[in-house]
């Protein structure tokens, strides 16, 4: 790539010709304050704060439209850069309604650190502030404050350019000017709420986080939606060991900077929901009935035990984690002996062309990989159902998916001799369960997951349950410590007695005789990366935060 030298805040620096003066600056670690810039998306260059000096230019130039070229000399501090941001800054603010206090964005807003930064700290305005629409429904999800917007048109390029939907614009002119919707429109593509991540003002808010939380009383916990198996990187927003909201986490080789809105609404209320399986349960006299996790794992073993090899079929789960199916392939072919090992398929529609899959499932490529496959002369999942319906297949151990909401699968259910399910929330089909084991979220414990790419990525625990608590209690950590974790990081929100499903297979195995020693994930994860050839080379610390993709007997970080 041609680089041109260039002079920046009076320190040399070589540059790829084709950047901005403020894509130069950024790469070099100069940061120029902007509103409407956004790596993502097209140039507007209509805020004007990123205004920068460059010598033998009359005007100041706007950085993030301005290119590069050889011998410029650029400031980005100087007195009068200073002066114009400081102006820049009183205009944006004359309108604005400076309702910080009651206002979602305040503590993650990018107004209200530039006014700290840039600004002089008053107005000289004193006339009436201008009156605009408020708490306008702009869409189904995204709420509209006309007063704070400061017209940046972000959101208006986003659904141009990435949601592919003209569905916002501007209108009037001055400072009458705002956004809306065309007329009978609404903002209600799949990707809407994305407007309300890079708005850099409160004009635009996530209708269902609204006032629930102020942003600095939440933790945050890197995280992959399992929504479909893009894997979008997300940060799970947590208070009081509640789920609030997800947000997407940028990564250039996954989910660029977004997510789709049902990514972001509907993959995580089961954690906190009614139906949440609190404790695990075994059928008698034809209820379910919460009992201890010895008496379910002793029932379950010797249920298993009582089936001959050939009667018995697992089904893994594209939605548990690769640490969870690997065991549960481990423990099928090692110690109940069978070959029909398979999991269920969830594909729905097409892919779209920007993030969302048609497989809506956040493992099925790490399933298969570790193991979750019919082995020689074993059934698959159809044959498997068909086999149950026949009455050859009388024992099913099932792990963390609500198989009977498949069409044509709920009958067959009903033949089994025994059951197991390992399920986080009541479904059709722990109806039929005569055994339920409650198994954590994956928003409660630690794993990986494989994207359709075969890109690896990790889930931590964003929010506790018991099993978590005691864990920390027996570390060894000052009291101080344990206090800070507790409080800090997971508050006295609700708990769940919940284990992630691989600990919980290690200790039926260990019932039925066979020891593994598995003491968390990472050992489990370990012993992937020594068994399986495509995880060569991989540990948590390479899949890092970004993942690391699984190829044919190699691993590329
Ligand atoms: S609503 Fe937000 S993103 Fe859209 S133009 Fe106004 S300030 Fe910019
Ligand atoms: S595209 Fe898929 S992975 Fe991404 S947010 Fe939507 S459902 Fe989640």
């Amino acid at each position: 790539m041609p680089n041109v030298k260039i002079t920046l805040d009076g320190a040399q620096y070589e540059v790829d010709n084709k950047k901005t003066i403020l894509e130069a600056a950024r790469d070099n670690k100069i940061h120029i304050p902007h509103f409407c810039y956004h790596d993502k998306l097209s140039a507007s260059g209509n805020c004007r704060i990123c205004l920068v000096e460059v010598e033998k230019m009359p005007k100041l130039a706007i950085s993030c439209m301005t290119q590069v070229a050889e011998g410029m000399i650029i400031n980005t501090k100087n007195e009068r850069v200073i002066n114009a941001r400081e102006a820049v800054m009183e205009f944006i603010l004359i309108n604005h309604p400076l309702d910080c206090p009651i206002c979602d964005e305040a503590g993650e807003c990018k107004l209200q650190d530039y006014a700290y930064k840039y600004s002089k700290g008053f107005s000289r305005f004193v006339d009436t502030k201008n009156h605009k629409e408020k708490r306008v429904e702009i869409g189904p999800r995204v709420m509209f404050d006309a007063e704070r917007c400061i017209s940046c048109s972000r959101c208006i390029r986003f659904c141009d350019e990435i949601a592919g939907v003209h569905q916002l614009q501007f209108v009037n002119r001055g400072d009458r000017v705002t956004i809306q919707t065309f007329p009978g429109e609404s903002l209600d593509n799949p990707y809407s709420m994305n407007v309300v991540d890079i708005c850099p003002v409160g004009a635009l808010t996530n209708k269902d986080f609204r006032f629930k939380s102020r942003v600095w009383e939440m933790s945050f916990t890197d995280s992959v939606c399992h929504g479909c198996a893009r894997g979008c990187n997300i940060e799970i927003g947590v208070r009081n060991n509640e789920i609030l909201r997800l947000n997407p986490r940028r990564n250039d080789d996954v989910n660029s900077a977004w997510m789709c809105d049902h990514g972001r609404l509907n993959t995580w209320k089961n954690v906190n929901a009614e139906n949440r399986i609190k404790s695990s349960k075994i059928r008698k006299e034809g209820q379910l009935v919460e009992v201890g996790w010895d008496e379910a794992i002793a029932k379950a073993a010797s249920e298993l035990k009582s089936f001959g090899k050939n009667e018995i079929a697992v089904l893994g789960s594209a939605f548990a984690t690769n640490e969870d199916n690997y065991v549960f392939a481990k423990f099928a072919r090692e110690v109940l002996g069978t070959r029909n090992i398979d999991f269920c398929p969830h594909v729905e529609g097409t892919d779209d062309a920007v993030l969302i899959r048609a497989d809506k499932t956040p493992n099925a490529s790490g399933a298969e990989l570790v193991g979750i496959v019919p082995q020689e002369n074993g059934m698959d999942f159809q044959q498997i159902i068909s086999a149950i319906k026949a009455g050859k297949i009388k024992a099913l151990y099932c792990l963390e998916d609500d198989i009977a909401s498949v069409p044509g699968i709920e009958d067959a259910l009903s033949n089994l001799e025994f059951f197991a399910v390992h399920a986080t929330n009541h479904s059709k089909t722990t109806q039929y369960a005569h055994v339920v084991f409650a198994a954590s979220t994956y928003a409660e414990k630690n794993g990986t997951v494989t994207n359709f790419q075969k890109r690896v990525q990790r889930v931590r625990p964003a929010v506790t349950t018991f099993e978590q608590d005691r864990a920390l209690d027996n570390f060894e950590m000052s009291r101080w410590d344990k206090f800070a974790a507790h409080n800090d990081k997971w508050g006295k929100g609700p708990r769940r007695d919940a284990r992630p499903s691989w600990k919980i297979i290690t200790s039926i195995a260990g019932v039925m005789g066979t020891k593994y020693k598995f003491n968390n994930a990472d050992d489990v994860f370990n012993e992937i990366c020594q068994k399986i050839d495509g995880f060569k080379g991989l540990s948590y610390l390479k899949v890092g935060v970004k993942g690391a993709v699984v190829k044919q007997n190699h691993v590329a970080v």
